[in-house]
């Protein structure tokens, strides 16, 4: 640890987020089901990727959520043992909405910013270093459908961890007797097969992690598998992966090192092309 990384630790610093992700509840060892919330901050000379977490979302109240492109401010501090350098920790309740940015050009107009990156790239620089890039907005060249499996039940210990996070939570933070049910697992886990902009990218396959692909499995529990996946599809693939559309992938790896060059796709952008083009031809 140099002393840079020390110094911001201890620190808390206020940042400007537009939040770009929010990706599915996962069981954790350590905080219960989190779900990992990750943007752009607009605070600095340029826009910069953060990754806030952990964030018990569900265990908040309904005025302290936030929707993908709502504009947040609040405290953060780099994560301790997490040398991903997008990690911070958000101070709880220290956050407040500012904005909200509608779809697309305006949203366009911040993510074009980004340093473009491809997926090949993200994978052989987490390879080589443990603090490369984590996060990445990258653009397919080309999309091959979507792939599905069972998604397994959770384990007894994770939920065990999760029910006891709720005890201890739900008291201080959501009103009596609106304690949420322990979190279900979806029944399909769906990844996106794709080839990336590398010139030389044989293809990849990304398992989707996006919060919307989750609430979009409960709405549609009581349909049949074939159905289900009709359903994911027609979303995922039909309206998002629509030629009049200009669309990206945002994706994210994992803390634990031996996982660290597996990105997964924790988010889709989909503008439309004619918005991208307003918005300016940085990226295009
Ligand atoms: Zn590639």
């Amino acid at each position: 640890m140099d002393l840079y990384d020390r110094a911001m630790r201890i620190e808390a610093e206020r940042a400007r987020v537009l939040i770009t992700v929010k990706a599915t509840p996962q069981p954790s060892e350590k905080y219960g089901d989190t779900v990992c919330v990750a943007g752009v901050r607009l605070d600095g000379p340029t826009p910069t990727w953060i990754r806030l977490y952990p964030i018990a979302f569900r265990y908040l109240g309904d005025d302290a959520q936030f929707a993908k492109y709502d504009i947040i401010e609040l405290d953060v501090r780099r994560r301790d043992g997490d040398s991903r350098r997008e990690s911070f920790t958000p101070a709880l309740g220290s956050w407040q909405k500012v904005g909200h940015l509608p779809p697309w050009r305006d949203r366009h107009e911040v993510l074009r910013d980004l340093e473009p990156t491809t997926t090949c790239r993200l994978m052989r620089a987490a390879e080589r270093d443990h603090r490369a890039p984590s996060l990445g907005l990258v653009f397919p060249k080309e999309f091959r459908g979507l792939e599905f499996s069972p998604h397994q039940p959770w384990s007894d210990e994770q939920v065990r961890k999760m029910a006891a996070r709720i005890e201890k939570e739900s008291s201080a933070l959501i009103p009596a007797g609106a304690v949420p049910p322990v979190l279900v697992a979806p029944r399909l886990k769906v990844r996106y097969r794709y080839v990336c902009e590398e010139p030389t990218c044989s293809s990849h396959v990304g398992r989707i992690l996006d919060w919307e692909l989750t609430s979009l499995q409960n709405r549609s529990r009581r349909e049949s598998d074939t159905r289900l996946k009709q359903i994911i599809t027609e979303k995922f693939v039909g309206m998002m992966c629509d030629s009049s559309r200009r669309t990206g992938l945002f994706l994210g790896n994992f803390e634990l090192a031996s996982r660290r060059s597996k990105f997964s796709v924790l988010g889709v952008y989909y503008p439309r092309r004619a918005d991208v083009f307003r918005a300016g031809p940085t990226l295009f």
